[in-house]
């Protein structure tokens, strides 16, 4: 048995010699694109890039409508805005998310009420769904998390039984199919970021996308200072329907517009991303085939109706009875060391997320007692996100499933070398 890296032996992957896929990926069509914008001196502002990508990632998304923005923290906003959610309303979440999806719902008055998730797939769990709502919900956002799909058949079954909106939070999953259908196309408004991590990447950016044409308009005008869609851009008006908003009737809103060296990127991005999502949905099948034989390591559950899978990060479970009683933690650390890549824990529970604590900011958030009390996160007990947490979550970049199946099989003999050597930690 050779010696684990972390205890100085030399590691599977040297990535000195032998360096994972790199991500962003970018070459010279970015850069053309990048300089035709420069030189055009056409920079933001509903520009030739910016209508372009909302086309064909509305084409790509199977939906009638694209609108970009900023990032995908201000789209999450502007979707429960377009919804009419605001004070006295309850959003239900997960409670394994970023802390955007929690954090979007204060900024609009709202209470965000966290629910628990599947241990299988760490995705909202739809029975604790039914359990949280009250005469105050009005929505429900599913995470699409990490290389999983929330249940989206039941998450609808039980938004129309409560007259209830569906917002996907699709941070995590451009590209990816529930039944045949895209990410962002099954709720009524989907959210998309192009943070650099994420697998459609800009730098930064972001995209909501419906089929509903009023909420449409009203998603175009939140992001756009509350101006209503100009006719030309207008898909009623093309229709010679009209438009929405009387003249003059116009929202108030921010401004959450994305740019057009942004747009160029996102337009060269997006002819990339069906062949990348290709590629690290077949290593992910095949990786996930390899941990099956490792005791310890489970790969999460892929529901038959996920006919695509899109990964924002390689997720897996880990048992440490399995690794004579390593703790996850330490598990990570010589799986990091053997990998020369990261493999982090998941989110951290938002009832228990330094960057989610409402209740810092009471300038902003205390409407009076009763709110103040409803979005204390501490209020929350989420056992299955903890456990995920703080004992089983694996998680490494979507970059390791961009190269080859020799690449996976390093992977898995990684895991098998720290197995292979808990006792020496
Ligand atoms: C990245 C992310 C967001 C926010 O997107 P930004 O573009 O970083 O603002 C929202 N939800 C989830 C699940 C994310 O991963």
């Amino acid at each position: 048995m050779s010696k684990l890296a972390i205890l100085g032996g030399d590691p599977i992957r040297n990535t000195k010699t032998n360096p994972w896929p790199k991500w962003p990926v970018w070459d010279e069509k970015e850069e053309k694109a990048l300089l035709e914008v420069l030189n055009s001196g056409v920079w933001s502002y509903n520009g030739p890039k910016e209508t372009a990508f909302n086309k064909s990632f509305a084409e790509y998304t199977g939906v009638k409508y694209a609108i970009s923005a900023a990032n995908g923290t201000v789209t999450l906003q502007m979707a429960l805005e377009a919804c009419g959610i605001g004070i006295g309303d309850e959003v239900i979440l997960p409670g394994l998310t970023w802390q955007a999806t929690a954090a979007t719902i204060l900024d609009v008055n709202a209470t965000p009420v966290m629910v628990d998730v599947c241990e299988d797939t760490w995705c909202i769990d739809p029975k604790e769904v039914e359990k949280a709502i009250t005469p105050r919900t009005k929505a429900i956002i599913p995470v699409h998390l990490y290389g999983s799909f929330a249940d989206m058949d039941e998450i609808l079954r039980i938004a129309k039984k409560h007259n209830l909106y569906v917002i996907e939070d699709c941070a995590h999953k451009p590209g990816g199919e529930w039944n045949g259908k895209k990410a962002g196309s099954i709720g009524d408004i989907g959210s998309f970021s192009y943070q650099l991590s994420k697998h459609l990447t800009a730098g930064e950016g972001g995209s909501v996308t419906t089929n509903n044409f009023e909420l449409y308009e009203k998603l175009d005008a939140l992001r756009n200072c509350g101006r209503r869609p100009e006719p030309e851009s207008s898909a009623k008006a093309d229709k010679g329907e009209g438009v929405y908003f009387d003249a003059g009737n116009f929202f108030q809103s921010g401004n959450y517009r994305i740019t057009e060296f942004q747009a160029a990127i996102l337009i060269e991005g997006l002819k990339r991303l069906p062949e990348q999502n290709r590629v690290r949905d077949e290593n992910g099948i095949y990786l996930n085939s390899l941990l099956v034989d490792i005791p310890g390591v489970m790969p999460m559950r892929r529901d038959k109706r996920e006919t695509k899978e899109a990964y924002f990060n390689f997720a897996f479970r880990y048992n440490k009875d399995e690794f004579k009683g390593l703790p996850v933690q330490k598990f990570r650390s010589a799986l990091t060391a053997e990998l020369g890549i990261e493999v982090a824990a998941s989110y951290t529970p938002l009832n228990k997320c330094s960057l989610y604590v409402p209740l810092t900011k009471p300038a902003r958030y205390k409407l009076n007692d009763e709110y103040w009390a409803a979005i204390d996160p501490a209020r929350f007990d989420l056992p299955v996100c903890d456990r995920i947490h703080f004992e089983e979550s694996a998680c490494i970049h979507h970059k390791i499933l961009m190269g080859t199946k020799a690449d996976m099989d390093l992977v898995a003999a990684a895991i098998k070398k720290v197995y292979d050597n808990a006792e020496s930690l």
